[in-house]
């Protein structure tokens, strides 16, 4: 896609920059010579940069660099390789500031969000590399004498790693800082709306003195970059976070190559509220839940199941709380909720608005448009909506929107709650608001979620906790924890036999 000029004086002085693949540890063109465009979603005549519009020969260049520096980075001792990645979270500390506002400006989320996602980057830079001089393996009993086994973790080769715009650092930080430090080698393909906080990223271990190699980035679109990553016959492992729909077909080229694959997908995620739950809590956990980052978290609080004898309570608190959210860019610190993230993502949540007023029948309480009020008309804002009296198997209550729009679904009692919530095909993050505490461990027994929170909203993940999700939204992997080591890594079995002598394993006679 060719370059194009911004027109906004208002937005910048200069021209945007363009920017650069980090391939073996230089900054190289596009080998096509093309760039795109990256707006702000706040006032999309703003050019944020101009990006490497990448195609397959890019990715041979990056994977070719990777398997080149693998053989060698394999053999850094983890205790090493973790310093680089000890020295990267004090780079994104002295940075936070910068990072978090290119950030807003790149994809919309207000500056307390986005300075949000850079720290996740930073616990994840310390997580991991106190994981350095762990990385346990077991040492356990033979049924041999004079017989000694043990397990050990072994790097895989080179990554291709993919990420969305919605976290754009902290989703590749979960991937990279866990890659790396098991002694592999990578190349990230960021999502085309936030290549500019991946390059930031990377230009932290182009500081910490990264070896050259082992972390390359490509940007460009999905099909046309992404796509030959995941495909490419050297990579050993495509660790994927997106949509289902695209997650699913990464997923079939990488059976049919029999590549090692992790898929962190959709949400539909709810809270539950039962009628002796706090409900000023339940109602600024279903707000924050619900509208934080627009709406555009995997985890969002799309559904919010009710008790019927709370509901009419419960909205009309809700309602009056939405309607005080203010509209606005992320940048300015009055602003509570900023536009979604670009075109795309604006057309299809009104396309989801839509359905809910007509097809599904569902009452629109507030919200339910695009905000077009002054500077606004230059964005991409939807007024936060709330629909009431949704039913659970109603379009909007079933299929992943990723935008500022909560459906309230009445239910009968707890059973209903927990039958509701666990009636659709993703499985992400759900809570339950109960003053109840026995409640609160049945729902943490029977819901279908890979992450369950109770009196508080279905986001707040914290890095050294497993993070992803069941059904739709995952395929048996976590991000985040010591569990994420186990994507980034293989078992190796090791016996050693110290008798001198053959011994068999189950052989008795
Ligand atoms: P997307 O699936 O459209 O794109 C994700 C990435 O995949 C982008 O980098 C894109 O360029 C790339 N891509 C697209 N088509 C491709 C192809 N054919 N081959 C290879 N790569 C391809 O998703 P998005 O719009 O960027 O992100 C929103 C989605 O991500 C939502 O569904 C959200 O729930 C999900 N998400 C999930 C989690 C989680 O951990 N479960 C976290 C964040 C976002």
């Amino acid at each position: 896609m060719p370059a194009q000029k911004a027109s906004n004086k208002k937005a910048s002085k200069t021209s945007p920059a363009t920017y650069a693949n980090y391939i073996n540890g230089a900054w190289v063109a596009a080998q096509n010579g093309e760039t795109f465009a990256n707006h702000n979603p706040a006032d999309a005549r703003e050019v944020v940069g101009y990006f490497p519009n990448s195609t397959a020969e890019d990715i041979d260049a990056a994977v070719a660099a990777a398997a080149d520096a693998y053989p060698r980075w394999r053999l850094v001792p983890p205790p090493k390789r973790a310093e680089y990645i000890f020295r990267v979270g004090e780079i994104l500390i002295r940075d936070k500031e910068a990072i978090s506002r290119d950030m807003t400006r790149e994809m919309g989320k207000v500056l307390k969000e986005t300075r949000g996602d850079t720290q996740e980057a930073i616990d994840m830079a310390y997580f991991v590399a106190g994981e350095g001089r762990r990385l346990h393996g077991q040492t356990t009993t033979s049924e041999l004498t004079d017989k000694f086994a043990m397990t050990v973790r072994d790097a895989i080769g080179v990554c291709g790693l993919i990420t969305p715009w919605n976290f754009p650092i902290a989703i590749p930080s979960w991937k990279i800082l866990p890659a790396i430090l098991c002694g592999n080698t990578v190349v990230i393909k960021p999502a085309e709306d936030t290549p500019l906080s991946v390059y930031r990223f990377v230009k932290a271990f182009e500081e910490a003195g990264l070896p050259p190699g082992v972390v390359n980035m490509v940007t460009g679109y999905g099909e046309t970059a992404g796509a030959p990553l995941v495909t490419h016959p050297t990579i050993r492992l495509v660790s994927f976070t997106g949509s289902t729909q695209v997650g699913r077909i990464i997923a079939t080229q990488a059976a049919d190559k029999g590549k090692k694959c992790s898929l962190e997908m959709g949400g539909k995620n709810a809270i539950l509220v039962m009628d002796d739950a706090n409900l000023d809590l339940a109602v600024e956990g279903a707000v924050w839940g619900a509208f934080g980052t627009a709406g555009q978290r995997c985890t969002a609080a799309s559904r919010l199941i009710v008790h019927k004898k709370v509901v009419k309570k419960f909205t009309q608190m809700l309602v009056e709380r939405t309607k005080g959210l203010r509209l606005g860019n992320g940048l300015d610190p009055a602003t509570d909720v900023g536009p979604v993230v670009n075109q795309d993502q604006l057309e299809r949540v009104l396309n989801y608005i839509a359905i809910g007023r007509t097809q599904d029948k569902a009452k629109l309480l507030c919200g339910g448009e695009r905000i077009t009020d002054g500077d606004l008309a230059h964005g991409y804002f939807i007024a936060p909506t709330v629909f009431g009296d949704v039913a659970p198997n109603a379009t909007i209550a079933q299929e992943e929107i990723f935008g500022p729009v909560t459906a309230v679904i009445p239910c009968q009692g707890f059973e209903d709650a927990i039958a509701i919530a666990n009636g659709v095909g993703y499985g992400l993050s759900a809570s339950i608001y109960t003053g109840d505490v026995n409640r609160a461990f049945q729902a943490m027994r029977d819901l279908e979620t890979g992450i369950c929170y109770v009196n508080a909203p279905t986001i707040g993940a914290e890095v050294h906790l497993p993070f992803g999700g069941v059904k739709g939204t995952g395929n048996g992997h976590r991000e985040g924890g010591l569990q994420a080591l186990d994507i980034f890594s293989e078992w190796k079995t090791l016996y050693v036999d110290f008798s001198g002598r053959l011994q068999k394993a189950q052989i008795t006679d």
